[in-house]
């Protein structure tokens, strides 16, 4: 007998769908201490750097079989509190969870949707797999966790990132027939969060199954909307009923014959080290798909209408653009590498990048009328004829690319006080933006921008990121 209480009809559900024997090991597993994950971000460390060592070292970091980048943690290590993780050195999700985007297998250059995405795992996973190039759309139905899943990818430093905020028939009325892989990590009842959550317990009833079973079944439609003929889909839940998990998907297949499923994968807490997943990964036919190319005339009927007003905001944005590249002349040399296929884009006063991909060029006409926290890379706010660079940009560039670079020790007191917002005293010579750093093993990251003037620097550290003092 399990000593967690759990729901009569889940025991009844799981014992029934494993067997006695198998059922009880499952039950039990909610007795056993949950698991802890990371994953280290392959933008910002190199594979079998001294940095990476440390970083391994350091928080007792064992490999995690499903997952390149991903690694158990020793909790004790707290890796969350450390100033690496403020400087987007890894990623915190739970072990599982790490399986869904291995499947997926995004690729460089791609176009790509996370449907579902706050707070920001399997973006910041896919990000890391298409290393720069292409295009994600992440999006996220509420607005509060659409907020958070901006600073996730911010942190990460990832720069092909637009994150929407839609509801997902906002987005396939947009973007019918368009990506090549579409990742939806489905809003589900939560079983595998038991033993994390002991709130997702007391949420539990069948009617919660049902209900998300139904929601799941809505997302999916508009997940296949989106997927272009040949484009992989990735279904992925926390929770362990066949019902929105095989159930759903078979359905899926009988309702979409141009669907087929490539494979199913089950990471169970009883068998593995993990919380508990489940993974569908889809393709859909590249012949029958012709039969439903998308009507997209009235998507070209908006943009005709339009065109006219463009020229001002465009002309805005240029100027914009101007500016920002005025100011990395002499203090962001290394800019014009980092930016791939794109478009400058102005949203009031914050500039832009907004990346594009081979298969999907975005102007600002693409989102009339959508919510969009990050319209991809901020690279910063244009006032009055002046550039000012987006603290996004600080953490999306490396030490290397910056002409000023001030770089503190990580349990340094000076640390401290740049996190806490401090203005820090520097040598009289530092003149203008200075990117500061956090010190790694004789590399040094990003954390965030300085204005040098008279032996001071002011802290740009947004204020929303102040005050998170470390502990190491
Ligand atoms: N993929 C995320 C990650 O790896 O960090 C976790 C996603 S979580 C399992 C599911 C998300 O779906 C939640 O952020 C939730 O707000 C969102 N959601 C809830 N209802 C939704 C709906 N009707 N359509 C789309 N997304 C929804």
């Amino acid at each position: 007998m399990s000593k967690t209480v759990l729901p009569t009809f889940f025991h009844d559900i799981m014992t029934s769908m494993l067997g006695k024997a198998e059922g009880q090991a499952f039950l039990d597993s909610y007795d056993k201490p949950r698991t802890y994950g990371l994953r280290i971000n392959m933008l910002k460390i190199h594979p079998d750097s001294a940095e990476e060592h440390d970083i391994k070292q350091r928080f007792g970091l064992e490999e995690i079989p499903w997952c390149e980048d991903g690694y158990y943690y020793d909790v004790e290590t707290r890796p969350g509190k450390h100033p690496y993780h403020a400087a987007g050195l890894y990623y915190i999700q739970e072990p599982s969870a790490m399986s869904a985007v291995e499947l997926l297998a995004p690729q460089p250059g791609e176009t790509v949707l996370d449907l579902a995405a706050a707070p920001g795992g399997k973006t910041t996973q896919i990000a890391a797999k298409m290393a720069g190039k292409g295009l994600l759309v992440s999006n996220e139905i509420h607005p509060q966790r659409a907020r958070i899943l901006a600073e996730n990818v911010e942190r990460f430093g990832a720069r092909n990132v637009v994150v929407t905020q839609a509801a997902p028939d906002e987005l396939s009325a947009r973007f019918p027939l368009a990506f090549d892989r579409i990742m939806l990590d489905a809003p589900c009842s939560g079983e595998g969060m038991f033993r994390k959550d002991p709130d997702a317990i007391a949420e539990w009833s069948p009617q919660a199954v049902e209900l998300c079973a139904a929601r799941q079944w809505d997302i999916l439609k508009e997940a296949v909307a989106m997927l272009k003929p040949g484009g992989w889909l990735a279904y992925s839940t926390c929770t362990f009923n066949r019902q929105e998990n095989e159930e759903t998907i078979a359905r899926l297949l009988e309702h979409y014959p141009d669907l087929k499923l490539l494979t199913e994968k089950r990471i169970w807490p009883h068998l593995h080290q993990g919380e508990g997943h489940y993974v569908a990964l889809m393709q859909r036919d590249q012949d029958q798909a012709n039969d439903i190319v998308a009507d997209q005339t009235h998507l070209k009927g908006k943009r005709g209408k339009k065109r006219n007003r463009e020229d001002h905001p465009h002309k805005m944005a240029s100027a914009a653009y101007e500016a920002c590249l005025d100011w990395a002349r002499s203090d962001l040399p290394g800019l014009g590498n980092l930016l791939g296929g794109g478009m400058p884009i102005l949203f009031g006063e914050s500039l832009y990048w907004l990346p594009s991909s081979a298969g999907m060029q975005l102007t600002p006409q693409s989102f009339e009328g959508l919510r969009i926290p990050r319209a991809g890379l901020h690279l910063g706010e244009y006032k009055k004829g002046r550039f000012q660079p987006a603290h996004a940009l600080a953490m999306a560039i490396s030490s290397y690319d910056a002409a000023l670079v001030y770089t503190l020790k990580a349990g340094s007191s000076e640390l401290a006080a740049y996190f806490h917002g401090d203005t820090l005293t520097v040598p009289e010579h530092y003149r203008g933006w200075c990117l500061v750093t956090l010190e790694c093993e004789g590399a040094s990251f990003p954390i965030g921008w300085g204005k040098a003037s008279r032996g001071q620097l002011k802290n740009h550290l947004p204020k929303g990121l102040r005050q998170q003092s470390p502990t190491h």
